[in-house]
C-alpha cells in the first residue's frame, strides 16, 4: 500500500468514526435512511458500557436522518428536584443516577456547566448532550422563582410540552428546510473526497493534481461550514458555544463536515419524549411495541422506586412518575390506543410457564419469585385460563 491509499484508509476509518454516535442510557435515537422508513436505537443493543452505546448513522448518501429524544432526566415536583428517575425508556438497566435531592427552599444557585448540571455549586446530574443540561438548569430556575401552588401548573405545562406530537412536526419540517444546503455540501464533499479525489488522483498522478485537489477541498468545507453556522444560528440560537466548536472543527476537518447534517440534527428533539417521536416517526405497528414497552416500565418501573430515603425524596418521585405516566397514557388515548389493552399480560410461552414479570415480560416456570432483571419485582402468576 502507498502513501495516498494509506491515506485513504485513515479518511475512511475517520469518516466511519464520525458517523458512530454514543447514546447515553435514557436516550432512544431514531434514524431514516431515505427519510421513509424510520426505526428506533437504543442504546443497549450495540457496544457499549452501563452508561450508554454506539449506533451508526447511515452512512452513504444521502445520508439519512437522526433525531435523538430523551426522557427527562430529573424528577420534579412542587417541593423539589430528585436526580433520578426511576422509569427507563430503554430496555434493560437504568442509566446511573446520583438520587442527589435538593428542595427548592434550600435551592440557590442552578447552572449549566457543558453537560454538567450544577445545584449550589455541587454536581447535581450529567446530561446527555449541553443542550439537555441547559434545558433541565432553565426549568429549576423557572422553578425556584415561583411558589409551590404555581409551580403545579408549571411542571404541567411542561410534560405537556415533551409530548407536543404537532410541535415534533413543526420542528421537522423546518429542519428539512434549514438543513438542505448543509445536507448538499455534505453529500457533495463526500463524492469529492472519495470518488472525485481518488480519480483525479489515479489519472493525473499526485503531484500534479494535489494542489487543484486541495483548493477544491478547502472550497467546500468551508461552504459547508458556513452554510452550518447559519442553519445552526436558526435552529439553536441558544447555543453560541457549541455553534462556534462545531463550525471550527467543520473547518478543519473534511470528514465531520461530511457529518456535518448529524451536528444539526441529533439534539434538535431532545426536549421530546421519545414515545412521542416513536408516535410521528415510526410505523404503527412498531409505535405499539414501542408505546407498549415504554407503557409497562411506568406503570411498573424496576426497584428501587428511589435510592434516596428522605420521605421528600420519595415523594417526588412518586408525584414525578404518576405525572409522566398520566400524561403517557393521555397522549396516547389521543393516539387512539387505550392503555389497559396495550398492556394486557402476555399469553404463556408454552404450558410450563407459570408466571410472568410485569415490567419486562420474561416468563418463569414457577410461579413464586422475582425477576432479578427487574431488581426483585415480584413475578404475576398466569390466570387459570392463561
Ligand atoms: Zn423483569
Amino acid at each position: 500500500m502507498n502513501e495516498v491509499q494509506l491515506l485513504f484508509v485513515v479518511l475512511a476509518a475517520l469518516y466511519g468514526w464520525e458517523c458512530a454516535c454514543w447514546l447515553r442510557r435514557g436516550a432512544v435515537a431514531f434514524s431514516t435512511w431515505l427519510g421513509t422508513g424510520w426505526r428506533a436505537w437504543h442504546p443497549d443493543t450495540l457496544v457499549g458500557n452501563q452508561n450508554g452505546g454506539f449506533m451508526l448513522a447511515p452512512p452513504l448518501p444521502p445520508l439519512g436522518t437522526l433525531f435523538v429524544a430523551n426522557q427527562f432526566p430529573l424528577s420534579l415536583s412542587t417541593e423539589g428536584v430528585l436526580a433520578f428517575v426511576a422509569t427507563n425508556v430503554n430496555p434493560g438497566w437504568r442509566p446511573a443516577q446520583s438520587g442527589r435531592f435538593v428542595s427548592f427552599d434550600d435551592l440557590r444557585e442552578a447552572r449549566a456547566h457543558g453537560i454538567k448540571v450544577l445545584v449550589n455549586g455541587e454536581l447535581l446530574i450529567k446530561c446527555s448532550s449541553a443542550g439537555l443540561a441547559r434545558r433541565c438548569v432553565e426549568q429549576l430556575q423557572q422553578l425556584v422563582r415561583l411558589q409551590a401552588p404555581e409551580r403545579e401548573a408549571v411542571l404541567a405545562e411542561n410534560l405537556r410540552g415533551a409530548f407536543d406530537a404537532a410541535a415534533v412536526d413543526r420542528l421537522r419540517q423546518e429542519f428539512r428546510r434549514r438543513v438542505r444546503a448543509v445536507r448538499g455540501l455534505s453529500n457533495g464533499l463526500l463524492g469529492y473526497g472519495f470518488g472525485v479525489v481518488p480519480a483525479v488522483i489515479w489519472h493525473f498522478g499526485f503531484k500534479s493534481s494535489w494542489l487543484g485537489l486541495l483548493g477544491g477541498l478547502i472550497g467546500l468545507t468551508g461552504a459547508t461550514a458556513f452554510c452550518f453556522y447559519r442553519a445552526h444560528r436558526a435552529l439553536y440560537p441558544k447555543a453560541e458555544d457549541e455553534r462556534f466548536t462545531h463550525t471550527l472543527t467543520i473547518l478543519l476537518a473534511p470528514t465531520t463536515a461530511m457529518r456535518a447534517h448529524d451536528a444539526l440534527s441529533r439534539p434538535l428533539m431532545e426536549g421530546f419524549h421519545p414515545l412521542t417521536l416513536a408516535k410521528v416517526l415510526l410505523p404503527e405497528n412498531d409505535f405499539r411495541e414501542f408505546a407498549r414497552r415504554v407503557l409497562l416500565d411506568l406503570r411498573q418501573p424496576a426497584l428501587p422506586f428511589c435510592p434516596n430515603d428522605s420521605p421528600a425524596a420519595s415523594e417526588t418521585e412518586r408525584l414525578a412518575r404518576g405525572a409522566l405516566q398520566s400524561e403517557a397514557e393521555k397522549f396516547l388515548k389521543a393516539a387512539g390506543i387505550e392503555s389497559d389493552q396495550l398492556c394486557r399480560p402476555p399469553l404463556p410461552a408454552d404450558e410450563t410457564c407459570r408466571a410472568y414479570c410485569p415490567r419486562c415480560q420474561a416468563q418463569f416456570t414457577t410461579a413464586e419469585g422475582t425477576c432479578a432483571d427487574c431488581g426483585g419485582l415480584a413475578r404475576k402468576p398466569f390466570g387459570p385460563t392463561g
